[in-house]
């Protein structure tokens, strides 16, 4: 049984240094006196999806939430790539199925970061807010339309075989 998990955080690394990783992220945070990388995911300028922490490790990005949360962080200060959208999109369209009630939030919303002054994630997280709500009604449909294939298939088998027997 995994780790209960309701919220997913999106973060940045408030900075522009070029070529960071997951194992970099690892270093600054060992440096803070954290166990290992806070975030579970980190996604690289270039757009890749690098692991951090596992599921089931509590994370540590964000004070208060992070027993039942994963944080995602993006590379970059205050500008982001494509690249690194479209590889959240990916890894929040794969978390769904994992969390199907989990919401997406970002950073600044919780108190803590307030009461810090941080406004982590900077880029607009409501698309991906959305894209994680529409998943489920897109799968939704999905059950449904195949539930009802299902119930044609039925009627088409019973069907058949009245006729059959006539
Ligand atoms: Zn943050």
């Amino acid at each position: 049984m995994g780790r209960f998990v309701d919220k997913i955080i999106l973060h940045c690394s408030a900075s522009d240094l070029p070529n960071q990783d997951a194992a970099l992220i690892d270093q600054w945070h060992r440096a803070r006196g954290f166990a290992k990388i806070g975030y579970h995911y980190f996604i690289t300028t270039a757009g890749q999806t690098q692991k951090g922490r596992s599921h089931d490790e509590i994370g540590a990005h964000c004070e208060g939430e992070n027993a039942h949360s994963l944080g995602i962080c993006l590379a970059g200060l205050a500008s982001f790539h494509d690249a690194q959208f479209d590889a959240l999109r990916v890894l929040l369209t794969q978390l769904k199925p994992l969390y199907p009630k989990a919401t997406v939030h970002p950073h600044n919303e919780f108190p803590s970061a307030k009461r810090q002054g941080k406004i982590c994630p900077v880029f607009d997280v409501q698309p991906y807010i959305q894209l994680y709500v529409q998943s489920t009604l897109e799968r939704t449909k999905g059950e449904k339309l195949w539930n009802f294939k299902t119930f044609i298939g039925l009627l088409s088998t019973i069907f058949l075989r009245f006729f059959k027997r006539s």
